[in-house]
């Protein structure tokens, strides 16, 4: 578990993005240029979100983990079960969290604004998965820390959770498709590239779907999972009308939360499930 820690961790992160990126091209969903500037201001956008996160150490989930354990603070801390269970408990705990996190940051707009970021790229790949604004990992980070220590979940948990987040996010974000049985079966628990990728679309009632960042089941149980075998390759990502960017740079990315574009809403209500089938009803009427 050591392997996950601190720096090692960070490489490990690293690797998994090149690893993909080399994958997504010689296997790719759909054909994309090489476009080195969008990569390198995703890549930044997780460079800044770790340097703003080594500010706040306090928050740091590891550390957070190691202090309950220490104190015997937390539920966990309090029972007794077998080691293997806290792990595999600790994965699905913070996933389910990171589930209802990804709903909050889509429900209210002050949240939107700095999720909106990640949602701006109009390409979906393996380097989409650092593009996070670093307010957004400081959001997390806080919410989780509460979390960690309210639970007392075990520091090994913390790196076992972290190996298989970091795995999935890149994974899920990946321009590539996996032969058709095996998205089946992985479907079904699991979130896949198809399944996240939907969550990308321009169309509001896609962008309320599949939330999921490892399991697909939160979704399926909170009835927000939506079936991703009809998208072709040329579904349009991103944002639509005023929300999106006149020319996408760094700046305008770090900055993009702090715009107010034209008409947005301050609640963001999830689509009317009537309204959302309904397939002819223009994107500027949704809700
Ligand atoms: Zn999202």
């Amino acid at each position: 578990m050591e392997l996950f820690k601190g720096w090692s961790g960070v490489f490990y992160m690293l690797g998994l993005i090149g690893a993909g990126m080399i994958i997504e091209t010689l296997f790719p969903w759909r054909r994309a240029a090489v476009d080195l500037a969008r990569w390198l201001r995703n890549a930044s956008m997780m460079f800044y979100s770790m340097i703003i996160l080594s500010l706040f150490p306090v928050i740091a989930a590891y550390g957070v983990a190691i202090f309950a354990q220490s104190h015997a603070i937390g539920l966990f801390n309090l029972l007794s079960m077998p080691y293997w269970l806290e792990l595999i408990l600790c994965v699905v705990i913070l996933d389910a969290l990171a589930f209802a996190e990804h709903r909050v940051l889509h429900r209210w707009y002050f949240f939107w604004r700095f999720h909106r970021v990640h949602h701006l790229d109009l390409h979906v790949d393996a380097t989409t998965s650092m593009r996070f604004h670093p307010f957004e990992a400081v959001f997390r980070a806080l919410i989780g820390a509460g979390v960690v220590l309210a639970l007392g979940l075990a520091p090994e948990g913390i790196l076992l959770a972290f190996a298989v987040t970091a795995f999935a996010n890149t994974f899920t974000h990946m321009n590539i498709t996996l032969p058709s049985s095996l998205e089946r079966a992985l479907s079904t628990v699991f979130v896949t590239p198809t399944v996240h990728r939907l969550h990308h679309s321009v169309k509001i009632e896609n962008q309320y779907s599949n939330f999921g960042t490892i399991f697909c089941i939160w979704d399926r149980i909170t009835g927000v999972f939506r079936n991703a075998s009809h998208l072709t390759a040329d579904e349009i990502f991103g944002v639509s009308g005023n929300e999106k960017l006149e020319e996408e740079t760094f700046g305008n990315l770090m900055l993009d939360p702090f715009r107010t574009p034209k008409n947005a809403q301050v609640s963001r209500p999830a689509p009317n499930p009537d309204r959302a089938a309904d397939p002819n009803m223009p994107d500027d009427q949704r809700s």
